[in-house]
C-alpha cells in the first residue's frame, strides 16, 4: 500500500487520487491521508505560494547497517567494494578529519568499522546514509566517534566519552593532496642545493586546487613575500599562526582583517615565488616558532556539557557497543578463516622536494 500524508495549511484545495477529483474545504490545520495513490496532485486555491511537492510527507523509515573494511588498495575502492556509498566514505573522512590525514597517512592494513543508518523512502533504499558510530584504525592507532543528536535535532560527532571530534585545526589545508616534502630541519634545498631547514609541509596539488584555512582566525597578511610567492597568513589567537605560500590566487574579496572559519577556502594552489612545481607550502607557527603541524598536539573543541551526559550516553552507548561487536566478529572471522593477510608495502611518498 502506498500511503502518503500531507499536512495542509489553511486553504481550499483540490486533489486527485485514483483518478477521482475531490474538492474540499477542510478545517485547518489538518492531515490528509491518501491511500493507494499512484500520484497525488494538490492544488491550493486560496494560497499565495504554489504548492511544493517537497511538502508531501513521504513514508520514511531507517535501517541500521554495519560494515567492517580492511584497506588493501585505497579507502574509496575498498569502501565501494564493501557496498558503501561514496557519500558515506566522505562522511567518514569528515568525521576523522581532525585526527587522520587521509591524503597522506593511510596505509594498507588500516581498517574501519561502521554502524550507520540507511534512509528508506516509500520502501526504496536511498544513498542517504548517516554514520551513527565509527572506528578507524590508522597505522595502529585507534580513533572512535559516535553521533549525538541534540534537542534541536542537530547531529554532531564526539569521542565515546563525550569529547568533540572537532579540533582547533584541521590536519591538512588541501584535500586529497600528497605531501611532497615533509617538515625537516636539515633538508637539502632542491633549488639552492644546500642544507636549509624546511620549516613547513609541502602538498603537491594541481594549480587551482582550493586551499582551506585549517582554523578559525583573522587574515593578518595577504600579498607577495619574495621566494614564498603569493602568501596568506592567518592569525588564530595569541599563540597560533598558519602560513600558506606559492599560491596562484586568493579568494576574491579576501582582505587583511577579515575573519575566516575553519575550512573556508582562502585561495588556490599555484607555483608563485621560488618553486619547482605547483604545490602549497604550509607552515604552522606556535608563539612565533616554526613547528611541525603533524607533531603539535591540537586540543579538542567543546566537550558535551555535563547536563547532557546522561542523554548522550543513553543515545550513543548502544551503537558503540554494536560497533565493538561487529569489530570483534570480523576479527574472529579473520582468525578462523586462517587467511593470512598479505599487506602491500607502504605507499611510498612522492619525493618531489619542492620548497
Ligand atoms: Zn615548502
Amino acid at each position: 500500500m502506498n500511503t502518503r500524508k500531507h499536512t495542509i495549511l489553511p486553504s481550499k484545495l483540490n486533489f486527485t487520487a485514483k483518478n477521482i477529483r475531490h474538492e474540499t474545504q477542510l478545517n485547518f490545520p489538518s492531515t490528509l491521508v491518501i491511500e493507494n495513490a499512484e500520484s497525488v496532485e494538490i492544488a491550493h486555491t486560496n494560497y499565495e505560494k504554489p504548492f511544493r511537492p517537497s511538502s508531501l510527507e513521504h513514508i520514511e523509515t531507517t535501517k541500521i547497517n554495519t560494515a567492517h573494511v580492511s584497506i588493501e588498495t585505497s579507502l574509496f575502492l575498498d569502501g565501494l567494494e564493501a557496498g558503501l556509498s561514496k557519500e558515506l566514505i566522505l562522511q567518514l573522512t569528515d568525521i576523522f578529519a581532525w585526527d587522520i590525514d587521509f591524503a597522506t597517512n593511510l596505509r594498507p592494513g588500516d581498517q574501519f568499522t561502521l554502524v550507520y543508518e540507511k534512509k528508506i523512502i516509500d520502501g526504496i533504499e536511498t544513498n542517504s546514509d548517516q554514520i551513527i558510530a565509527a572506528e578507524f584504525i590508522n597505522q595502529g592507532s585507534s580513533y572512535a566517534a559516535v553521533r549525538y543528536i541534540n534537542k534541536s535535532g542537530v547531529a554532531s560527532y564526539y569521542t565515546p566519552d563525550g569529547q568533540s571530534m572537532q579540533r582547533a585545526f584541521l590536519t591538512a589545508p588541501v584535500d586529497f593532496a600528497k605531501i611532497s616534502s615533509p617538515f625537516d630541519m636539515h633538508r637539502m634545498h632542491p633549488i639552492l642545493n644546500r642544507i636549509r631547514a624546511h620549516k613547513g609541509i609541502d602538498y603537491a596539488a594541481r594549480i587551482g586546487t582550493p586551499v582551506k584555512t585549517t582554523g578559525d582566525g583573522i587574515v593578518s597578511f595577504s600579498g607577495n613575500k619574495g621566494a614564498y610567492g603569493q602568501v596568506i597568513i592567518i592569525q588564530h589567537n595569541d599563540h597560533f599562526e598558519t602560513l600558506y605560500a606559492h599560491m596562484s590566487d586568493f579568494r576574491k574579496g579576501l582582505a587583511v582583517g577579515n575573519h575566516v572559519k575553519q575550512g573556508d577556502v582562502i585561495g588556490f594552489v599555484g607555483q608563485s615565488g621560488l618553486a619547482t612545481g605547483p604545490h602549497l607550502h604550509y607552515e604552522f607557527h606556535v608563539d612565533g616558532l616554526y613547528r611541525d603541524p603533524e607533531s603539535v598536539k591540537i586540543p579538542h573543541s567543546m566537550p558535551i556539557s555535563d547536563n547532557l551526559l546522561t542523554d548522550f550516553n543513553s543515545q550513543t552507548q548502544p551503537f558503540y557497543a554494536q560497533l565493538n561487536q561487529v569489530k570483534a566478529k570480523s576479527l574472529y572471522a579473520k582468525i578462523h578463516t586462517s587467511i593470512s593477510p598479505s599487506p602491500l608495502p607502504p605507499a611510498s611518498l612522492q619525493q618531489l622536494h619542492f620548497d
